[in-house]
């Protein structure tokens, strides 16, 4: 990680090249939301298309999923969120602000690892701790995170459902479906990308804690005698994902997460933690889930949630790995890792070392000057000879080609092309590194061979 990444000079940079906004940023922003830019959404979508392809399409035995968010409420009741998806809250007796209570005591200087909400009331009150602002607390109460919503016209109990808090419970809920349809053995997966809400208490420190954020889910199936090896399988998966993305291992550590802090599922969890600028903080987890959840859905449901082996002749409910990945903590680190200040030609500059897969934009090509019709139309040309052979490439003509080369080195883009006077007479462009600053001349013809 970059010394100089602060979450001031983030946030300025991802709304200033519009990367990220606060959500109804013109009526004053709304907590917990925010909006992701033209350059955002491409970071964005690089990221998930490479974790598609690499944990999805890259494998024979992980199939695709795209569930939908809303679901009858017997998932939530089955899964255990309707009952259990709680934090501890408190609030300021005084101003009425509310708290998770175990942030709280994190940012007093407190360990709550392991402190169940009793033990966090019993602690508050014998330490006698104040709110940030020095006043009494209320009493800890309980919060369900999830976002309650009606379907159709009607309001009563029937109606109601929830605004999906995990991803996981869709693939769940489609373990039949997929057995019955594409008759996968075991083991396998299932892996979806998709929106995931929490009516977080606090949503705070950028994008990392939103009420609306996006996961990468992959649950896989496993005969229960086999769980530890896939469980380290798929944590050299995310070492390896990690390292795909540019996140620095020394930034990254693993959290054997002991058993009174795991959720209901969990016999085992690894957090993989970043050093966010904000502190060490859960970038993904990974959790052996057992057979909690087809278990669970079988008995609500009725219906058989489990695997036929047939030459064993045997029926098993499978056990589940899951490796869970958010895209916005992702895009987070990815934004810390690649951060960096420099000097060139005498003058501060602000890059981002992105990696080349997920740079929003591949190559961006510029004429020198926009009021110069042949050098203008030999940009172009090669701006198309690029665009067929390589994703994500930009033409820009706006502005003094030092500002150009300034806005592209904080979008993170790698290489910059210039077509100049030279490049009339003798076929040769400029192509300028991101990282380095330096410029070489290349023949048009050789460029894409270059590039690629
Ligand atoms: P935390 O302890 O930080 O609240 P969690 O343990 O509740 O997180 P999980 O339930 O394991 O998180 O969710 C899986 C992943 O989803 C997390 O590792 C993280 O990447 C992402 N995630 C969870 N909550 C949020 C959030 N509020 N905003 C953004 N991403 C989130």
């Amino acid at each position: 990680m970059s010394e100089k990444a602060t979450m001031e000079k983030i946030v300025s940079l991802a709304k200033r090249r519009g990367f990220i906004f606060p959500g109804s940023n013109i009526y004053g922003g709304l907590s917990g939301f925010w909006d992701y830019g033209p350059y955002g959404v491409m970071l964005k979508n690089n990221i998930t298309r490479l974790w598609w392809r690499i944990f999805v399409e890259e494998r024979e035995d992980v199939h695709g999923l795209d569930s939908a968010i809303l679901m009858r409420q017997d998932v939530w009741q089955a899964s255990g969120h309707v009952g259990g998806f709680v934090d501890a809250v408190v609030s300021d007796t005084v101003n009425g602000r509310q708290f998770r209570a175990d942030h709280l005591l994190e940012d007093q200087g407190y360990d709550p690892t392991g402190m169940s909400i009793e033990d966090i009331s019993n602690h508050i009150k014998e330490n006698n701790i104040k709110s940030p602002n020095g006043n009494p607390l209320s009493e800890v109460s309980t919060f369900n995170m999830m976002f309650e919503t009606c379907i159709g016209a009607g309001k009563g109990e029937e109606s109601k459902s929830y605004l999906r808090p995990e991803t996981a419970q869709g693939i769940f809920a489609n373990f039949k479906n997929i057995m019955d349809s594409v008759h996968p053995q075991l083991p396998f997966g299932i892996g979806q990308i998709g929106k995931a809400f929490r009516n977080e208490i606090a949503p705070r420190d950028f994008i990392f804690r939103a009420r609306e954020f996006e996961q990468m889910e992959l649950e896989y199936f496993v005969h229960p005698d086999e769980w530890e090896k896939w469980f380290d399988h798929y944590r050299e998966e995310i070492w390896r994902w990690m390292d795909m993305i540019g996140l620095d291992r020394d930034s990254i550590h693993e959290l054997e997460v002991p058993a009174e802090d795991r959720a209901h599922y969990s016999k085992r969890t690894i957090d993989f933690e970043f050093d966010y600028p904000f502190g060490r903080k859960e970038l993904y987890g990974l959790a052996y889930r057992t057979d909690f959840d087809l278990k669970s859905h079988a008995s609500k449901s009725g219906q058989e949630l489990s695997y036929l082996d047939q030459e064993k002749n045997e029926r098993v409910v499978p056990h589940v790995i899951e490796p869970s990945l958010g895209v916005d903590r992702t895009l987070l680190a990815v934004l810390v890792s690649a951060y960096r200040e420099d000097e060139m030609n005498g003058e501060k500059r602000v890059f981002l070392s992105l990696p080349v897969a997920i740079a929003p934009v591949r190559v961006a090509v510029f004429p020198l000057m926009k009021n110069k019709s042949d050098l203008v139309s030999k940009a172009r040309e090669v701006f198309e000879i690029l665009k067929k052979e390589i994703p994500r490439v930009i033409y820009d003509e706006s502005g003094s080609i030092g500002k150009r080369y300034r806005r592209q080195d904080e979008i993170g883009t790698p290489h910059c092309v210039t077509v100049d006077f030279d490049t009339l007479d003798d076929q040769t462009v400029t192509v300028r590194d991101r990282d380095s600053g330096e410029q070489k001349r290349l023949k048009i013809e050789d460029l894409l061979a270059e590039l690629k």
